[in-house]
């Protein structure tokens, strides 16, 4: 067993190098994370987390502190900026035979203040940025920030899309650009809310309502802008623009949207354009792995990054503790992990470019397709997303 001779460094402690924390913890596994920031940000938005993620967290014990933290979708709907509704699920509307789908939204920071609570205190080390790394003949010495060099016998990238031990690895390449730039919040339940949750879709923009506990909702506003586009710089560079832009943006559309920016601090309000990368192998080399957005970033159009990372992280430990060299087990994580991700990040794209259709027949066309799929394919299809197990789930050999 390689969980008695190994020890891993973690760089990032978002939401997969967490949960990578937690799991190897569970295994036995020493670890450390070693975090850029000075601590949990208060700064962020919303995030959803489906059955596929609450079960990695039902595994390592942290489910019902994420629930404390969490509001389990009641339904919602998805619906045209004019009002008009597509499709409308009550809670347990959706599922097959291998159970139903849970939602829970959640604020990202109280998510991960959850599982932070639940590691070691003196494994996580924040104000630690990544520096560089070199191989040894026992493993991998690495350097963050102020510490001393850490050893170990394997560094995680789990450091996000923008990952600099990817960089280091393979050579630093640039995310692809999906084509729409994103506003995100979190306000209180403004007076008279309809209390309709969902997306809403317009013409090369959208709106997106998630409850969150504490009688407040995340919303995302999404709208289409040219790589080289005034919005999408202006969306960089013009904080405190944000809020009547986008009330001028979204004023025609229906479902209280104007009415929750309205009721939304400008200083919430946050930007940052829509991107991914297109899977590609080779998620480790030697000692090195990456895992989470490091790995297989997605745009979040299926609500499936974290979901994605919280299964790689639990499938890596998992690796780890059950094969015989550290080889062998990498190998067998991406192997287990490859063809999933895949199929996210891409099904995530296409769904990304049309919903963010503007010409009104295209729209026409994708709105009487989404009415038209029979409801028990659209259940097998989420199902297959969200019915995965990934404490269960057989590991590639
Ligand atoms: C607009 C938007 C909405 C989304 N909504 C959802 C959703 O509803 N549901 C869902 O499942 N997913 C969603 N996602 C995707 C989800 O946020 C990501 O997939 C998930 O956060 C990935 O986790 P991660 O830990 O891999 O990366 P991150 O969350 O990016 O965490 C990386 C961590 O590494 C740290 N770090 C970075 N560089 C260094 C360094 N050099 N040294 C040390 N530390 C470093 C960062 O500070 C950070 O804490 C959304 C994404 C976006 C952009």
């Amino acid at each position: 067993m390689l969980r008695q001779r190994q020890t891993v460094t973690i760089c990032g402690g978002g939401l997969s190098g967490l949960t990578l924390g937690l799991a190897l913890h569970e295994y036995g596994i020493p670890f450390r994370i070693f975090e850029r920031a000075p601590g949990l940000s208060e700064i962020g938005a919303g995030i959803t987390l489906w059955s596929n993620a609450i079960a990695v967290l039902r595994h390592l014990g942290v489910a019902e502190a994420v629930r404390a933290v969490s509001e389990p979708s009641q339904g919602g709907v998805i619906g045209l900026a004019n009002g008009q509704t597509l499709l409308e699920a009550g809670a347990g509307d959706i599922g097959d035979a291998t159970g139903q789908l849970a939602i829970w939204g959640a604020h990202r920071v109280e998510l991960q203040r959850a599982l932070y609570a639940h590691l070691p205190r003196e494994s996580v080390h924040f104000a630690a940025p990544f520096l560089s790394y070199r191989e040894t003949a026992a493993g991998i010495v690495a350097q963050f920030g102020q510490h001393e060099d850490v050893e170990s016998s394997l560094l995680v990238g789990a450091d996000g899309i923008g990952s600099s031990v990817r960089a280091a690895l393979f050579g630093a390449a640039p995310p692809r650009y999906a084509g729409y730039v994103c506003w995100r919040a979190v306000c209180p339940v403004p007076p008279g809310w309809a209390g309709v949750a969902g997306e809403f879709w317009g013409a090369g923009d959208r709106f997106g309502v998630v409850q969150l506990p504490g009688e407040r909702l995340y919303w995302f506003a999404v709208v289409n802008a040219a790589e080289d586009s005034e919005l999408r710089r202006a969306g960089a560079i013009e904080p405190r623009g944000f809020k009547s832009f986008l009330l001028e943006r979204f004023a025609r559309y229906r479902f209280d949207v104007p009415a929750i920016i309205e009721h939304t601090d400008a200083t919430a309000i946050v930007f940052r354009d829509i991107i991914d990368r297109p899977p590609e192998r080779g998620w480790s080399s030697g000692a090195v792995a990456l895992v989470g957005d490091a790995a297989h970033a997605t745009t979040p159009n299926m609500g499936q990054g974290a979901g994605m990372a919280l299964e790689s992280a639990l499938i890596l430990a998992r690796c780890l503790a059950d094969s015989g060299t550290l080889r062998t087990a990498l190998a067998r994580y991406e192997r287990t992990r490859w063809l999933r991700t895949k199929r996210i990040t891409e099904t995530s794209w296409m769904i990304g470019k049309m919903v963010h259709w503007e010409h009104p027949f295209a729209r026409a066309f994708r709105d009487l397709l989404f009415q038209k799929t029979p409801p028990a394919a659209r259940d097998r299809q989420l199902m297959q997303i969200a019915g995965y197990d990934a404490a269960t789930a057989p590991l590639a050999r």
